[in-house]
């Protein structure tokens, strides 16, 4: 074991969101960008460890717990900070596991102050990115003005905030200078981004797509009903900068389940964004999030959720089953079998698949460019993981032709030009 790799070695470990991993990116960014740190991919053999949790549902927030006590089994002699918003909904719980040396959320920035204090090095300047890699998700709101009945994010993250646009334009033109081609515009609730400062998301993203520049935009999530016709006309207005595909979190395809989860659509409102953007791109790309077997969820009710995704044919359902989370108003509702809860979950991820089969069936035989991350894989505008059968230069925009779809993976031919 070199002295290298236990000097200054740091590994990092992030659960939950997007927004989590944009955290995570600008700590390693700024403590690998001049070399006083060498990234390890091994909890046991670095010196720094850094945690980044999740308390989205009681079990995210076991995991994070779990892993925290173990990481301290596993290298008694590493420097441990955890942060994240398990910290915030359980700081006692965390603050009395023994050889942490720091816990914090709220003020991420000051984890470097303790890592420059402790490690007697410079607070590394964020703009020299060194990591590069091919998607850059840049965080531009945080918190939650909304109370779905089953979240404790607002209540961790706070109330939504979002980051001055001539922010946002300024760190989006620094990720193309460095080489990033594709942006993914995150947030704890995105749709909101704005609302504070008299502004709006379709402003912000209006802006971005007339940056000049080889990229394209995404959204990483955003509610339905957010979704107004100045966005819609958005993605028609250039479907080569603003990835034609959204990820609308569902939840729930019946409106009395949706009502008792406080979401503030319904079922036909959710409906009619998805046929505006299809009536312009029948091919317009969309993936989701269900809880399944939410408290009194019959069987009628989870009927309509199979009808509602059948009609959308999303190309990924992310499921989850239903977990009671402390500190939210749907906690102290029944819950339903588990048995039940497991056989609703197989329908539903079985569902995925073949959902996923016929949408990328669409494209056998068609073109779709696809943005190369490694080994030949990478995502299509539409969201699609995709492969290319000759060696392709990472971190390019590949027009490829689809040759093939077998088992969840689409293989395709660049085309020369
Ligand atoms: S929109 Fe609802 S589910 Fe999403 S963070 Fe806010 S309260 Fe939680």
């Amino acid at each position: 074991m070199g002295l290298n790799m236990r000097s200054n070695s740091v590994s990092f470990k992030t659960f939950g969101c997007k927004v989590n991993q944009y955290e995570v990116d600008k700590i390693r960014t700024s403590l690998l960008s001049n070399g006083s740190f060498s990234e390890s991919d091994d909890h046991k053999e670095s010196n720094l460890i850094i945690i980044n949790t999740c308390t989205v549902t009681e079990e995210a927030y076991k995991e994070c717990l779990k892993f925290v006590k173990r990481i301290k089994r596993r290298n008694p002699q590493a420097r441990v900070v955890v942060t994240g918003c398990a910290v915030t909904s359980n700081y006692d719980t965390f603050k009395s596991i023994e050889g942490i040396n720091l816990f914090i959320n709220s003020r991420k920035v000051d984890i470097q102050d303790f890592i420059s204090q402790t490690y007697n090095i410079a607070t590394p300047n964020i703009e020299s990115n060194s990591t590069l890699t091919t998607r850059y998700f840049l965080k531009i709101q945080d918190g939650c003005d909304l109370n779905c009945s089953y979240c404790i994010i607002p209540s961790v993250r706070g109330t939504s905030k979002s980051r001055p646009l001539t922010e946002v334009i300024q760190e989006f033109k620094n990720a193309i200078k460095h080489g990033y081609k594709e942006i993914v515009l995150t947030g704890i609730h995105l749709g909101s981004y704005g609302k504070d400062l008299g502004t709006s998301i379709s402003a912000a993203v209006s802006s971005l797509i007339q940056i000049n520049g080889d990229f394209r935009i995404r959204l990483s999530s955003i509610e339905a009903d957010e979704v107004k016709s100045d966005l819609i006309n958005l993605f028609n207005y250039d479907q080569t900068k603003l990835c034609p595909h959204l990820h609308l979190p569902l939840q729930s395809g019946d409106d009395s389940i949706l009502r008792t989860m406080r979401r503030r659509y319904n079922t036909k409102q959710y409906l009619k964004v998805i046929d505006e953007l299809r009536a312009k791109n029948p091919d317009f790309g969309f993936t989701t999030d269900v809880i399944v077997g939410f408290p009194d969820e019959s069987s009628d009710n989870f009927a309509n959720t199979i009808k509602v995704l059948e009609y959308v044919q999303f190309h990924r359902i992310h499921s989850f089953p239903y977990s009671p989370r402390n500190n939210t108003d749907a906690y102290k509702l029944p819950d339903i079998n588990p048995q039940l809860k497991k056989s609703r979950m197989k329908i539903i991820q079985e569902l995925s698949a073949k959902l996923f089969r016929n949408y990328a069936t669409r494209f056998f035989n068609e073109h779709i460019t696809i943005l190369i991350e490694s080994d030949n894989l990478g995502y299509s505008q539409h969201y699609l993981k995709a492969s290319v059968n000759i060696p392709v230069t990472k971190n390019t925009f590949t027009l490829s032709k689809v040759l093939s779809i077998i088992d969840g993976d689409i293989v395709c031919q660049p085309v020369i030009t």
